[in-house]
């Protein structure tokens, strides 16, 4: 699984943002590697750098020094819509008739080939297939006739899916987070501004201080001095539809969502997992970096009950905790091999077990996912190799049954060895002496949630967006965006 985008807006009084928006971008890499870009704006002019690579490949000295203004905007980008080139790489910036945007996008719109096609016909010229384009586009139309506020209110109005914004407009920074809220988004204040990101991480590598998430159907406008941010509230919902995979497996375990460390509600995922499926062996070990705040919280619950539920008693310490596989960190991710056979060749470079953590021992490791199914059996292979009595499989979330259209580059149905196979068959075919998920109820437990405010559409094949030939779980439905009239405002 890929992580999507990272999104990052400043607003300073005076001082320029490039440099707390490249700070910030480094912060928020994890989320996108494929290219980085900041736009800023110095209340004359936009200044746009954007290149393919790593945020620290991306930009020079002179490339910073370039970037005038005390407002801007950045992104990090994995593709999740479009191609895999620069024409798709953000911030995606447009002059029009009334001024400038620049535009950061985190998430998958559904409906966007529809809008795009309303907007060519309208004469709008495209120069990317990606879905921020038409986000720009839409809005850059709507600002000719309407003040900012009504014109994002309209374009709000027609796209329909998972979108985290951070805007550019001149010299105004904006953030809109759709309203379901699916992917995150955080205001922070720094010493001499504001600042809206995907991550609170993000804030904390500027020293700054969140404030609070960005509310679902928000629009937030930083004001221009620094001076703090104004709020409107321009689309409400019942339920929210909140990525449940940003707690498990996303986000950095250092960032705060929905006034929750991450890493905690990961260690409460892992002991959750040890009261549904706990299983007494001399070792409990993660899948590192992924599998290590589930296995620390599991090993934690294992260490107070009995996979019963029953008090261990004084002289039972439960289960040992280990790190039995070291990482290599050089090795590139598994899914960027094209082959088969380089991906499991990848996952032997990627992991070396500790032999005397694991020879003669009874095994759990955990992780947080199962995708295709491929690490799993190198991994249970691996530890058996080292002299494994045992090898138990513990994951803290449910099998990934289906695809995400909001965003998450995850595999096709085909690849996913969950969508057609029972738990049986899988710990079969990883050749595991037992396997087990977490379930949805227990997520929504940990997380503190109801599951209809939770998007949990890879694990249950029910989204909760109006997705064409898929399932939802709620009842929703796309805007008609038919036609070339703007759509009546109310
Ligand atoms: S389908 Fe899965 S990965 Fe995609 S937004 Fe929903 S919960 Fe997150």
């Amino acid at each position: 699984m890929t992580e999507k985008c990272g999104v990052v807006g400043v607003s300073l009084d005076g001082r320029d943002a490039a440099r707390p928006l490249y700070y910030a971008l480094y912060a928020l890499q994890h989320r996108g590697q494929e290219s980085a870009g900041i736009v800023t704006h110095d209340g004359f002019q936009q200044h746009s750098h954007v290149e393919m690579g790593l945020v620290g490949d991306a930009f020079g000295e002179d490339d910073l020094d370039a970037l005038n203004g005390s407002a801007g905007i950045g992104h990090v980008r994995y593709p999740t819509a479009g191609s895999v080139d620069s024409s798709c790489a953000q911030p995606f910036s447009v002059s029009f008739k009334s001024g400038s945007l620049g535009l950061s996008h985190n998430g998958n719109l559904v409906n966007a080939d529809e809008i795009r096609d309303e907007l060519a016909a309208a004469g709008h010229a495209f120069t990317s297939d990606g879905d921020t384009e038409v986000i720009a586009h839409d809005l850059a139309r709507n600002l000719l006739e309407e003040d900012l506020v009504r014109a994002v209110k309209r374009t709000m109005g027609r796209i329909h899916g998972s979108y985290s914004l951070t805007i550019t407009h001149d010299d105004t920074v904006l953030g809109v987070r759709d309203p379901q809220g699916n992917r995150p988004l955080c205001i922070g204040e720094l010493e001499d501004g504001y600042i809206l990101a995907s991550e609170s991480a993000a804030i904390d590598t500027l020293d700054g201080d969140l404030v609070r998430d960005v509310r679902p159907g928000e629009l937030v406008v930083l004001q221009e001095d620094g001076d703090g941010f104004d709020s409107y509230q321009l689309v409400e919902q019942e339920n929210t539809a909140h990525c449940f995979f940003e707690h498990v497996y996303f986000a950095r375990p250092d960032s705060v969502i929905d006034d929750t460390l991450v890493y905690e509600a990961r260690r409460n995922l892992g002991r959750k997992l040890w009261s549904e499926s706990g299983v007494e062996t001399d070792v409990v070990m993660p899948v590192p970096d992924s599998g290590r705040a589930f296995a620390s919280g599991y090993a934690d619950a294992a260490s107070e009950t009995t996979p019963d539920g029953e008090p261990r008693a004084a002289d039972d310490n439960g289960v040992e905790f280990a790190e039995g596989l070291m990482k290599n960190r050089y090795v590139g991710r598994t899914f960027i091999m094209p082959t088969q056979d380089e991906r499991e060749r990848a996952v032997r470079l990627k992991l070396n077990p500790i032999k005397s953590t694991i020879e003669g021992k009874t095994v759990t490791v955990i992780d947080d996912s199962i995708v295709r199914g491929t690490t799993s059996t190198q991994l249970v292979q691996l530890l058996k190799d080292c002299g494994a009595e045992e090898v138990h499989v513990r994951i803290g979330a449910p099998a990934i049954v289906a695809p995400c259209y909001m965003g998450i580059d995850m595999a096709t149905r085909e690849e996913l060895i969950a969508s057609d196979k029972s738990t049986a068959e899988i710990r079969d075919e990883i050749d595991a002496d037992s396997l087990a998920y977490l379930s949805t109820d227990a997520v929504a437990d940990v997380l503190e949630k109801d599951r209809l405010d939770l998007c949990l559409g890879c694990v249950t094949g029910e989204y909760p967006y109006d997705i064409e030939g898929e399932e939802t779980d709620r009842d929703v439905s796309r805007p008609d965006v038919g036609g070339t009239q703007l759509p009546a405002d109310d």
